[in-house]
């Protein structure tokens, strides 16, 4: 019999969150699904699960972008458990790090920890593993939102699922990864994989579901349009005008940043623009 479960999301409050990370707490132990970005919001989960008062089995991470792993040193707190992803999402976080440190660094100061945790156990594509009778499969999936992501999988039919960012909740996207492509042919493998029930715990916002594969391809298909369309002969004003026609398509501010920081990326990467220093 397949353990019960409760799912708590962080952080705890519902609107205005910049990312989210779960803990998912069965009958004697906790796992968490990724671990946020401050050192704030991080150590709030931290104190959120010793409330529970179960110890913490691993960590689950969804991809290897530093909103869902920045936060693990403050979340593990010493605790010597499993912080589990692909090989993939492993290199992928070890390659990018310096380069993630001189980004964010600038952009949250002190909130970026300086001591960062790495994910320390491999799994691969399709592997289980099983906590207090509740099990997890992870889903390899390859570059998609981030140069590697892996979704994983909640119990023993496909009803639940932890996405990381494969789909926004109506929020602004980041796409200055440049796999996009690869991005819109993961939603239509998923698309098919889970049933029309299925209750997607997501990165931003959430929960979602199905209904919602729609409007994550919509809002790439927007912003690619929006990247071509614009006249690159003038940078400065590129970049305004697809920011513009974002904003039509979705009228938020949410996450916005993430959105600006892509476009000359992505323009970059189209051949429309000559890459920046
Ligand atoms: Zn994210």
């Amino acid at each position: 019999m397949a353990g019960e479960t409760t799912i708590h999301r962080y952080p705890r409050q519902t609107g205005g969150a910049f990312v989210n990370a779960y803990l998912v707490e069965s009958d004697a132990g906790v796992i968490a699904v990724d671990s946020l970005l401050t050192v704030s919001e991080s150590r709030a989960m931290r104190a959120g699960l010793e409330e529970l008062g179960k110890p913490l089995r691993a960590v689950l991470l969804t991809h290897s972008h530093p909103d869902h792993y920045g936060g693990l040193t403050e979340l593990v707190a010493g605790d010597d458990v499993p912080i589990l992803a692909p090989q993939g999402v492993i290199d992928t976080i070890a390659r990018d790090d310096d380069e993630k440190e001189h980004i964010l660094r600038p952009m949250f100061g002190d909130e970026w920890p300086a001591e960062r945790t790495f994910p320390n156990t491999p799994i691969a594509d399709a592997e289980s593993v099983i906590f207090d009778d509740v099990r997890f499969t992870v889903i390899d999936l390859g570059p998609s939102e981030s140069p590697h992501d892996s979704p994983w999988i909640m119990g023993e039919d496909d009803r639940v699922v932890f996405l990381g960012d494969q789909i926004y909740d109506r929020k602004h996207c980041f796409l200055a990864d440049g796999f996009h492509q690869e991005w819109l042919a993961n939603i239509e493998t998923l698309r098919e994989r889970f049933p029309r029930d299925a209750v997607f715990y997501i990165g931003h916002g959430g929960p979602v579901g199905p209904a919602d594969w729609d409007w994550q391809r919509t809002y790439i298909e927007t912003f690619l349009a929006a990247v071509q369309a614009a006249d690159w002969s003038s940078p400065e004003h590129a970049q305004a005008e697809v920011v513009a026609e974002l904003k039509r398509f979705l009228p938020t501010e949410e996450l916005s940043f993430l959105m600006e920081l892509s476009v000359e990326p992505v323009a970059a990467q189209l051949g429309l623009v000559v890459a920046g220093p």
